[in-house]
This record gives structure tokens, C-alpha cells and sequence, in this order.
């Protein structure tokens, strides 16, 4: 019986659906962030918000919600080459791949995130990585999370379990989930409630945009990343909340 999970949390839209999806479902749950040379700090700013917001509005979470860690990855920006970390343009590579792409970067997380869950005792890891509507990231596949788990439950000799609640949703289904958690988790009205600290709150948008307030949230709007956040709002606001949802 799993009791105990750690959330990879970036302060997005998607770890944050995950995070509340986690809070359902364990007793206690850690959340984890990686400072690995962002461009744009204000990612590391929203999971502190994110975070208290989630505290002071949902009581049941905020008494499983336990310690944050934050995990300084300045390998990542030595290596380079990733408009994430980088002051270039957004591109696509040669390789089909956009130069977003910062190469091995969810398998460093998912290391890390398996060493620390070994260390703080936490049985399941929970990233929010998805095959539908992704930007084609070889490490985000099923498979890729898949053989993870498999190395690492080897490699630590742990039984580990990595969950992935948006694997197969689209992005107007994770708005749903969002809403869907936030109704179960006791609070009246929750699913309004989440949903509005996920547009308000939560970060995005690949250049860094906060002073731009759109209905699904702050952004550019035009980067890949607000793209798909827009379109999605879009399509969940026209199917509606109650929807059926396939977590
Ligand atoms: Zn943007």
C-alpha cells in the first residue's frame, strides 16, 4: 500500500494538477523543484506561491502537503544549448525537436527525485509528463518514465513507482482534472477554487511573461507553451468542467 509521494513541482500548470491529484490520493506528500539555470525565475517564484496559496485555501492539503526541496542543477546550464537556458531565440532543431529540448533533463530529475524520495523514505514519485499534446520530448514518454522506474527501483533497491496522472490527457483534460480535484478535496466549491489559483498562480510561458493577464493565465501568448495552455483553456471552457475525464 502506497501512503507517501514526491511530487516533481515546477510551479506549471501541470505539476500543480499533479500535486493536487497526489494530495487526494497520499497521506503525506513532498514536492521537489530544480533550480537548473532558468532564464526566467519566475518559475522558482510561482512554486512558493503556488504552494502557499494551495496551504491557506485547501486545510486537508495544506496537513498532508509536507517539506519543499529545492535542487540546484547547474550542470544543465554548463552543458547549454537550450533556449531554456540560454538567451537565443525559440527554434526548431535540425532533429525535429524544439531547442526547448534541454537533453536528459527529465532523466537527471527523475534521478535526483528517486535518490531523495529513497532518503526522505517516500515510495512513489509523481511528474507531470504527457505524450499527448507534448512537444515531442523523448523524455517524456511512457516508456522513457517506464524504464526510469525500472533503473532506479534497481539502482536503489526500492521498490519505487512513478506515477504520471497526465500521460494520456490532453491539455483541455488536465483543466478538467484540475477542477475535478480541487471538487475532492472537501473544500466547497474546490474545483473553482484550484482552478483559479492554477490561472492566477501557476507559470508557463517559456519567456518569462507575467505582466500579460489573459483568461487562462499570465503569458506571452504566443510561445509554444502559452500556445497549448490557450488552446486548451479554450476547449475545457467550451466542454465544460464536468466533462468525462480519464486520469
Ligand atoms: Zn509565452
Amino acid at each position: 500500500m502506497h501512503t507517501t509521494a514526491l511530487v516533481l513541482f515546477s510551479g506549471g500548470q501541470d505539476s500543480t494538477t499533479c500535486l493536487a491529484w497526489a494530495l487526494n490520493k497520499y497521506q503525506r506528500v513532498e514536492t521537489l523543484g530544480f533550480d537548473y539555470g532558468q532564464r526566467h525565475r519566475v518559475e522558482l517564484d510561482a512554486r512558493r506561491v503556488v504552494l502557499a496559496r494551495l496551504r491557506e485555501r485547501f486545510a486537508g492539503w495544506s496537513a498532508r502537503l509536507g517539506e519543499d526541496h529545492l535542487l540546484t542543477l547547474d550542470a544543465l546550464t554548463q552543458i547549454g544549448g537550450s533556449s531554456l537556458t540560454e538567451e537565443v531565440a525559440f527554434a526548431m532543431q535540425a532533429d525535429g525537436l524544439p531547442n526547448t529540448f534541454v537533453p536528459g533533463r527529465n532523466l537527471l530529475f527523475l534521478t535526483l527525485a528517486g535518490a531523495l524520495a529513497y532518503r526522505r523514505g517516500l515510495q512513489v514519485i509523481v511528474t507531470g509528463v504527457c505524450e499527448t499534446d507534448f512537444s515531442g520530448y523523448p523524455d517524456c514518454r511512457d516508456d522513457t518514465t517506464k524504464a526510469m522506474q525500472i533503473a532506479l527501483s534497481l539502482g536503489l533497491a526500492r521498490r519505487l513507482l512513478i506515477e504520471t496522472p497526465l500521460m494520456w490527457i490532453d491539455k483541455a483534460a488536465t483543466w478538467q482534472l484540475a477542477h475535478a480535484e480541487g471538487e475532492r478535496s472537501g473544500v466547497p466549491d474546490g474545483g473553482d477554487a484550484l482552478v483559479e489559483v492554477i490561472v492566477q498562480d501557476t507559470h508557463t510561458c517559456y519567456l518569462g511573461d507575467r505582466e500579460h493577464r489573459h483568461p487562462w493565465g499570465h503569458g506571452c501568448g504566443a510561445c509554444p507553451a502559452c500556445e497549448l495552455r490557450k488552446k486548451g483553456w479554450e476547449r475545457y471552457v467550451e466542454r465544460g468542467p464536468d466533462a468525462s475525464v480519464r486520469p
